[in-house]
């Protein structure tokens, strides 16, 4: 029989925190003491502003961000070009592409990539509400920013097609070497990409 050194309060907040993703039972509890132990100076202040999260975070209507306002941030920045649309899968990726600062144009979340498998179709994703963007005569080009796997390419070649009568450039991320790459270690698929999609110098 098992046995729980903590009362359910605690039990709960350590199964809770388990659910995080990374953090399996051991890392919770730890977390979960650490918490505890640093009750004024971390937990407090994270229990506040998980709280506020809750109450203000919002999906932005034009893009599909997660911001405290609506529209986004994002989709208010004047200074953003505002001809091209990024089009990522999910939120992690538009916060990737901004740690990177990769860009400086506006984003359309898709809310994943089509996946017959997983029975995930067009109709489950934002692809809709993207080519009626791309049609607006201030957009020139689309910019696919999907995984370079099965279903992240499948979903780009979708949604070009659709995107055939907007008139609008659409383009995709580069295949290739990685910065700071070295060939060796490449796998084949990364290698010959990167030679298909070589650039003059
Ligand atoms: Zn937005």
């Amino acid at each position: 029989m098992s046995t729980a050194a903590a009362g359910p309060e605690i039990e709960r907040l350590i199964s809770l925190l388990a659910r995080l993703p990374g953090l399996g039972p051991r890392s919770a509890r730890r977390a979960a003491l650490f918490l505890i132990k640093k009750r004024d100076q971390i937990m407090a202040p994270l229990a506040t502003a998980i709280q506020t999260a809750l109450e203000k975070i919002e999906v932005c209507r034009v893009c599909g961000n997660i911001d405290t306002q609506n529209p986004c941030t994002v989709c208010t920045d004047v200074r953003r070009d505002p001809a091209v649309i990024v089009a990522v899968a999910d939120v992690a990726d538009l916060w990737a592409l901004e740690r990177a600062r990769a860009i400086n144009a506006r984003y359309h979340v898709l809310g994943g990539t089509l996946s017959p498998l997983d029975g995930i179709g067009p109709q489950d994703l934002s692809i809709d509400a993207l080519v009626s963007r791309a049609h607006d005569p201030a957009v020139t080009e689309v910019i696919l920013a999907l995984n370079a796997t099965v279903d992240g390419q499948t979903t780009a070649h979708y949604i070009t097609d659709l995107l055939h009568d907007a008139n609008v450039k659409v383009t995709r991320l580069a295949h290739g070497v990685p910065v700071g790459g070295e060939l060796d270690y490449l796998d084949e698929g990364t290698l010959a990409a990167a030679i298909r999609q070589r650039t003059t110098f």
